[in-house]
């Protein structure tokens, strides 16, 4: 299906070409191996205006009438009887690149959708697939959706670390296990009285008008090594969790002499950063990338978890079994 879209010479087309100049500065941050991506065709995303007035005044382009001319779809019944469109997103970060949309025009919001995530990351274990909440980098947080990447291209998949983002790593082998293990996790962000009163999960004061917490949410699926291979391993689920605080930096809002376009989704929490003009390129550095992943992470979970997360998570899970 890719290689048949690409070779429409639409819009994809193009900025899959395009993808192959993008200029990246490798940046090491406490350890960390982060890049820069310098993509100006991401404009569009790196902008965008997800006001509830923008959004009612474009057509969706997730919903069939308002897709990319040439752009193919993809129909994925989920074991959880929901079906998704799959398309080559024409704004890629990466080769190849999909969008994997509700096929109901519906918000952007995780539960409902957790347990097709996983199936989708199970089916296709050589993607990776991560989820922009609507407040963190969600360009469409009026039509569910995920995407889906090559394996290995978020460096935190490889090089699992809180010295850069605060994350939260969740790695189970049995799927049902593991989405009540994230669920587990995904619960710390929200309020306990306010949810049971709503209904509706709120992650605090700030907060209290959006009806789902801020994070951004990564999984893959590791098979079982061949039994012939060296060494054997069971099959793994793996999901990171990243809360957020902020849904862009101060930078970002800074007079145009200072002003750095960068606004953080799961990739750039992943250790991706995506500017899209040339001036935020060379502004950025390893200490500013590192320093805005911290003022729109939220570090309140830190210290209610500790220093070590996935100690924490395998006693959460322990003690609910
Ligand atoms: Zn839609």
């Amino acid at each position: 299906m890719f290689s048949r879209e690409l070779n429409a010479h639409g819009r994809a087309f193009v900025n899959y070409q395009a993808l192959s100049r993008v200029e990246v500065k490798d940046m090491t941050i406490d350890g960390f191996p982060a890049k820069l991506f310098f993509n100006p065709a991401r404009v569009r995303s790196v902008m965008a205006d997800v006001s509830p007035e923008a959004l009612q005044q474009r057509a969706c382009f997730l919903c069939p009438d308002g897709v990319e001319e040439n752009q193919l779809t993809h129909n994925w019944e989920s074991p959880t009887e929901h079906t998704y469109y799959i398309r080559v997103n024409p704004f890629p970060i990466f080769s190849p690149h999909f969008t994997v949309s509700s096929s109901v025009h519906e918000r952007q919001e995780l539960l409902p959708h957790l347990e097709a995530m996983l199936h989708l990351a199970k089916e296709l274990p050589e993607m990776t697939i991560f989820y922009n909440g609507p407040m963190c980098g969600a360009s469409a947080p009026d039509h569910m959706h995920f995407q889906a990447v090559p394996r290995h291209s978020l460096p935190i998949e490889d090089h699992f670390s809180t010295n850069y983002a605060n994350a939260i790593l969740v790695q189970e082998s049995d799927l049902q296990s593991h989405l009540a293990a994230v669920k587990r996790v995904l619960a710390m962000g929200t309020i306990p009285e306010e949810a049971s009163q709503t209904g509706s999960l709120t992650i605090g004061a700030s907060h209290a008008e959006e009806y789902e917490p801020r994070w951004n949410i990564v999984s893959w699926y590791e098979p079982a090594s061949s039994p012939n291979s060296l060494i054997a391993s069971s099959p793994k689920f793996n999901t990171i969790v990243f809360f957020r605080k902020e849904s862009r930096p101060m930078c970002f809002f800074a007079p145009e002499e200072e002003r750095i376009l960068f606004s953080p989704a799961t990739v750039e929490m992943a250790g991706i950063g995506i500017v899209a003009n040339r001036e935020s390129f060379d502004r950025l550095t390893p200490e500013k990338l590192r320093d805005i992943i911290r003022e729109v992470a939220e570090m309140q979970y830190l210290c209610r978890v500790g220093t070590k997360p996935t100690e924490q998570i395998s006693q959460l899970t322990e003690s609910n079994n």
